[in-house]
């Protein structure tokens, strides 16, 4: 298959930069791919909102640049935080003109305040922001003829010098699997762009959805591409302890920035000793005082007193919420609600220039799996969705540019090789997928999640050397399915945070490791 602009991933990334390079490019063939169905993303579970200046009478975009600094701690890329705050409003009013809605009071949008903000910013539709921009953004990609939507087809593989034997130093597309059929394609293209959210699988615990493995990072670290900030995972505080339907679900900071209280089982307030701005401390520090406060207590969670929320107002700001909630048998603002910390975004990723460019010509990345330089060593609540907006329509404006340019002769596309390879799986191999991953997922809890040991960072390295040695066998033996594809990628993403996370001397952002504390 041929075409000019492959992208892979369909969340807010993905879907913003095809729509703009659709409007302003009728002639030219962009294909999208998605692991699941369009909807399944990162972005669809997004709750708070959007961070966005909005309300000039009380904030600034001087305010949005220092409170993203502050979090960042002091290793943001100032350029790129201002850009990307001045550029955000802009960028909101194109969503709303998609058609996108936000909850507005008095004619004008309705602001909330998360973590770490000092005024109140946050954009959003009720507590499913996400899920409101997501359809929006599939509606409207559906009306370009230009756009061909590939639905249940997983990157694989990148195409690069390495297959072509070329000396051209771009990315040429990508192999990729049907994941109904089981068969390789190779889909050439001029513009590759990444788009493919977080890995939060990597983790026992995590807010992300089951596609969320890390597959854009792992065959970007295959072809070579610099990757940075891997070990600035952000954990959330407060996921719902238990599970709804097998998945743990957000209970978004929006309900503490409403007034909501953390809580010990014994009925102590323990983040007041823990910060000035208590509940609505950077995410590092509540989510660590959490974790502490369990394993002091011996207790399975802590508790999220939501009562000084009306019942109108909760269920008016937190239908989502309530109605999770309600499935596992608790009724907040009523009950208290009992929460844990749980890995929930990615603030590393592929390097990439002002313009979402990777270091490999051709080959974009935009959204969660890009390290932009916004984010720091830790992401400000709600800024992801903005950096997103902003760097998609960055890279569009790139890419139209690059396009111009002298690329390789169309013929060469046309000619890239095929896919090598072709085995048989079999049921047994299957189950020692499942159980690998189970492993690596427990390994990176235990030994590189909220809490890290230079000796347990050891440690996972040499686990993890068995696993990928499995993993490699599995590989190389047996034909490639979604499962081996995705095992792959866990298994280099979580090589990659071990060895950058024993680079790091010292306690950043929310890097932490107890040998470095006093
Ligand atoms: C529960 C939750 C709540 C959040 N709340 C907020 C919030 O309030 N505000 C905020 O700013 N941010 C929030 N975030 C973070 C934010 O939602 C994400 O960072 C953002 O949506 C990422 O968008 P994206 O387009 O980069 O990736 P995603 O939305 O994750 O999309 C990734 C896409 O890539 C596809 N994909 C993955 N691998 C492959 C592959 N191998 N082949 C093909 N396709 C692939 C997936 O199917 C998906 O379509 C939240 C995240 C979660 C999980």
């Amino acid at each position: 298959m041929d075409t000019n602009i492959l992208v892979i991933g369909s969340g807010i990334s993905g879907l913003t930069y095809a729509i703009k390079m659709a409007e302003q490019n009728p002639d030219i063939e962009i294909t999208m791919i998605s692991k699941n169905n369009l909807l399944e993303s990162n972005t669809r579970y997004a709750q708070g909102g959007i961070a966005v200046v909005s309300n000039f009478k009380k904030d600034s975009f001087e305010k949005h640049v220092e409170d993203t600094l502050i979090a960042g701690a002091g290793q943001c890329d100032e350029e790129v935080v201002k850009f990307v705050v001045e550029e955000g409003h802009d960028r909101l009013q194109e969503l709303i003109e998609w058609g996108a809605q936000f909850d507005v009071k008095s004619n004008e949008l309705h602001l909330t305040k998360e973590g770490g903000h000092s005024e109140k910013r946050i954009v959003h539709h009720k507590d499913k922001t996400g899920l409101e921009i997501q359809k929006s953004l599939i509606k409207k990609i559906k009306t370009f003829a230009n756009i061909s939507l590939l639905e249940n087809h997983t990157l694989v593989d990148l195409i690069t010098d390495h297959h072509s034997g070329s000396e051209y130093k771009r990315c040429y597309g990508a192999y990729v699997i049907s994941n109904l059929e089981q068969e390789i394609i190779k889909i050439s293209a001029q513009i590759t762009v990444l788009s493919t959210g977080g890995a939060g699988q990597l983790f026992s615990h995590s807010t992300n959805p089951k596609n969320a493995t890390g597959d854009g990072l792992g065959a970007a670290y295959r072809a070579k591409v610099y990757m940075e900030g891997l070990p600035y995972v952000q954990f959330h505080p407060t996921a719902l302890y238990p599970k709804v339907n097998g998945n743990t679900f957000l209970i978004s900071e929006a309900v503490r920035g409403e007034g909501a209280l953390l809580k010990s089982l014994a009925g102590e307030r323990f983040m007041l000793k823990r910060h000035e701005k208590a509940e609505l401390a950077p995410r590092d520090i509540v989510a660590r005082s959490i974790a502490e406060m369990i394993n002091q207590s011996g207790d399975d969670y802590v508790l999220l007193d939501c009562s000084s929320i009306s019942e109108k107002a909760f269920l008016n700001q937190f239908p989502t919420i309530r109605e999770n909630c309600k499935k596992v048998g608790i009724n907040p603002p009523k009950d208290p609600i009992p929460v844990i910390p749980a890995a929930h975004y990615f603030c590393g990723g592929i390097r990439v220039n002002h313009y979402g460019e990777s270091q490999l010509k051709g080959l974009y990345a935009i959204g969660e799996c890009s390290y932009t330089g916004l984010h720091g060593a830790n992401r400000l609540a709600s800024n992801s969705l903005l950096e997103s907006l902003v760097f998609s329509h960055r890279a569009a404006l790139d890419s139209i540019e690059q396009m111009k340019k002298n690329l390789p002769p169309q013929d060469f596309y046309t000619h890239l090789p095929d896919w090598k390879g072709e085995h048989y799986i079999s049921n047994k191999k299957i189950d020692a997928i499942v159980k690998l991953k189970k492993q690596l997922q427990n390994l990176m809890t235990t030994k590189v999640g909220i809490f890290k040991t230079s000796m347990g960072l050891l440690e996972a390295e040499a686990t993890l050397k068995n696993i990928f040695l499995e993993t490699q066998e599995i590989y190389r033996q047996n034909k490639l399915t979604l499962g081996v594809c995705e095992l792959r990628n866990m298994v280099s993403v979580a090589y990659l945070m071990i060895k950058q996370s024993q680079g790091l001397k010292e306690n950043i952002g929310v890097f932490y490791n107890q040998d470095y504390v006093d």
